[in-house]
C-alpha cells in the first residue's frame, strides 16, 4: 500500500493491539456479549475484531468522566493548549499509519485519507488555540453598586456521536475543541470505523498526556447503548454528526427526556453546485467531478445535483460525461484511485436501488458501468426532474443527477427547491452576480467558483434546515462547547 507518510517517529499505533476499548482511563475489553468484526469493505479481510460496550461501561466511561472533568476544567490554559499540541504533533508524525487506517477500515482512497488527516490536524492546532481564547465579559449593571459579570465555562461532559464517512475528523472536531476549552468527552465511534473514529484518537491523546478518564471511548452498537449514550444523566451535550433520521431521534432524545441537554446537529446534505450561462465551463467541470466522486461521494457536502443553465447545458453535460469517464475507481489503496468501495453492503444496496429507480424514472444514463464488488464506478443522469428520487435523496455514492435550468431564476428555485441546506457552489465569471446568487442560496455554506466541499479550521461549518443545527471551527465550535454563567457582584 502507498501512502504519504511524513517523518515518523519510533512510537507506533502497531506496538498495542486494537481489540480494546479506552474506558474511564483503562485499556480492555467491552462487557457486551456482542463482538464487532471490523472489516475493509475494498477485500473483507478483518483489520479488529472488538467485543462490544455495554450500558454498565457506557456508565463508567460517564462516572469517570464527570469526576475528572473538574480537575482537566482547572488544569491552567496553557497546560491544556499543550496536549492539544501535541496531540497534533502526534497526528503530524504518524500520517503514514493513520493513512493505512483510514484506507483499510473505510475504503478511503488515499487521497481522500491524506486529506482527512489534514483536516484533523488542523481543527485541533486551531483548538489549540481556544485555552487562551475563550473569555468572560464584564457589563455595568442597571441596579446601583452592581457589577454583572459573565463567566464563560465548559459544558462539563460531551458524548460525542461520529459517522463512518470522514471518522477521524469528525470525532475530532467536537473532541479537540471540547477537550482544549475543559470538558470531558465520550466517544462512540460508528460501527464501520471504531479504530478511526476512536480508538488510534485515544491512543493519540493517552500519548499527548491527557489525565486518564478525561476521554473515554466506546465501541458499541446503536441498538445496544445508543439511546442511553444520548438520554444518559451525565452528559451536558451531544454531539452528534450522522444520518437526519437518527440525528432527529438523538435531537428529541437529549431534550425531550429526564435529562434536558444542549445538542449540535450535523446531518445530511444535497449540495445543488449551479453552472450559470457565463461559467467558466473548464473550471466548473474540473470542480464538479471531484466534488461529485471523491471518496466515492459518500461525503455530507458532496455534489448531488448539478444545475445547468441552458445556454450551457448540453456542452456541459458532454465535457462531464467525458471527464468523469476519466475517473479512476477500484482499490483504494492505489495512488490515483479517486472511487473506492462504498463502505458497506447496505450503502451498496441503496445505491442499486437509487440507479433503477434513476433510470425507471426517465432519466437519461449518460454514464455508467458495471459495479464490482462494492466499487461503484460513476454513474451520470442527465435531464433529471426535481420530483425523481435521484434529485430527492442524499446520494452518498458516485452518482449524480444534472438537471436543466431556463434561468438564473430558475436555477435557484431548483437549489433551493431541498429539505437539506449544508453546502452549495455557483459558478459564474461575474462575482457580483454570484455573490447576490450566493446570497439567496437556502444554505449554510456556499462557494463561488469553487465545489461544495470545502472545511476550513477557523471558518464556520454547518447546515441549514434538515441539515443540522449549530456550528463548528473557530470562534463558533467555542460558543458551542461552552456555557455562560451570569454573576452580579453586590457592593453593599
Ligand atoms: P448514521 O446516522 O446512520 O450514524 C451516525 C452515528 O449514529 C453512528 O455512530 C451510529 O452508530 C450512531 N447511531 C445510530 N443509531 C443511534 C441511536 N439510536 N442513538 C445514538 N447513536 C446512534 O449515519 P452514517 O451512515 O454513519 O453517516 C452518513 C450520514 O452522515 C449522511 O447522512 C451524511 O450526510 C451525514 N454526515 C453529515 C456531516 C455533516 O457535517 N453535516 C458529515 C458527515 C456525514
Amino acid at each position: 500500500m502507498t501512502t504519504t507518510a511524513t517523518s515518523e517517529t519510533t512510537a507506533s499505533f502497531a506496538d498495542q493491539p486494537v481489540d480494546r476499548q479506552f474506558i474511564a482511563g483503562q485499556w480492555r475489553e467491552g462487557r457486551s456479549e456482542r463482538v464487532l468484526t471490523d472489516t475493509n469493505p475494498f477485500d473483507d479481510t478483518t483489520v479488529a475484531t472488538i467485543r462490544q460496550a455495554s450500558k454498565e461501561d457506557l456508565d463508567e466511561a460517564y462516572r469517570t468522566a464527570e469526576q475528572a472533568q473538574r480537575e482537566w476544567a482547572a488544569t491552567a490554559p496553557n497546560k491544556r493548549a499543550g496536549v492539544l499540541r501535541r496531540a497534533a504533533e502526534i497526528l503530524q508524525e504518524r500520517r503514514g499509519e493513520i493513512v493505512d487506517w483510514l484506507v483499510r477500515e473505510g475504503g478511503s482512497t488515499v487521497l481522500k485519507a491524506n486529506i482527512e488527516v489534514s483536516l484533523a490536524l488542523g481543527i485541533t492546532r486551531e483548538a489549540a488555540s481556544f485555552p487562551s481564547r475563550v473569555h468572560g465579559r464584564l457589563f455595568d449593571s442597571n441596579t446601583p453598586n452592581r457589577e454583572m459579570r459573565v463567566y464563560k465555562k465548559p459544558v462539563g461532559v460531551v458524548g460525542v456521536i461520529s459517522p463512518w464517512n470522514f471518522p477521524l475528523h469528525l470525532s475530532q472536531r467536537s473532541v479537540a475543541p471540547a477537550l482544549a476549552l475543559g470538558n470531558a468527552v465520550v466517544i462512540k465511534p460508528a460501527s464501520d470505523t471504531p479504530v478511526t473514529g476512536g480508538l488510534l484518537l485515544a491512543r493519540i491523546f493517552e500519548e499527548a498526556g491527557l489525565p486518564a478518564g478525561v476521554l473515554s471511548v466506546v465501541v458499541g452498537a446503536g441498538s445496544e447503548i445508543g439511546d442511553d449514550f444520548v438520554a444518559h444523566p451525565v452528559p451536558r451535550l451531544i454531539s452528534f454528526t450522522g444520518s437526519t433520521p437518527v440525528g432527529k431521534h438523538v435531537g428529541s432524545l437529549a431534550t425531550g427526556g429526564d435529562h434536558l441537554k444542549k445538542v449540535a446537529l450535523e446531518l445530511g446534505g444535497n449540495a445543488p453546485l449551479v453552472v450559470l450561462d457565463d461559467a467558466d465551463l473548464d473550471a466548473a467541470v474540473e470542480q464538479a467531478v471531484t466534488g461529485t466522486f471523491l471518496h466515492s461521494g459518500q461525503i455530507c457536502m458532496a455534489v448531488n445535483r448539478i444545475i445547468v443553465q441552458a445556454p450551457v447545458y448540453d456542452e456541459f453535460v458532454d465535457r462531464f460525461a467525458e471527464a468523469a469517464k476519466n475517473v479512476s475507481y477500484g482499490d483504494p489503496a492505489q495512488e490515483g484511485t479517486l472511487v473506492g468501495p462504498v463502505v458497506n453492503d447496505s450503502q451498496l444496496d441503496g445505491l442499486k436501488d437509487k440507479i433503477n429507480w434513476a433510470r425507471e424514472a426517465g432519466a437519461r444514463v449518460v454514464l455508467d458501468g458495471e459495479i464490482e464488488g462494492r466499487v461503484v464506478p460513476p454513474h451520470v443522469f442527465a435531464d433529471v426532474t426535481p420530483d425523481m428520487e435521484i434529485a430527492r435523496e442524499e446520494i452518498f455514492g458516485p452518482l449524480v443527477a444534472v438537471l436543466r435550468a431556463e434561468d438564473e431564476e430558475h436555477a435557484l428555485a431548483l437549489a433551493n427547491d431541498h429539505e437539506f441546506g449544508l453546502s452549495s457552489s455557483v459558478f459564474t465569471q461575474d462575482l457580483g452576480r454570484g455573490l447576490q446568487f450566493a446570497q439567496q442560496v437556502q444554505a449554510g455554506m456556499t462557494f463561488i467558483n469553487e465545489m461544495t466541499v470545502q472545511d476550513e479550521a477557523h471558518v464556520a461549518f454547518g447546515g441549514e434546515r434538515n441539515s443540522g443545527l449549530g456550528r463548528f471551527n473557530g470562534e463558533w465550535a467555542i460558543e458551542e462547547f461552552t456555557t455562560d454563567h451570569t454573576i452580579g457582584v453586590t457592593q453593599l
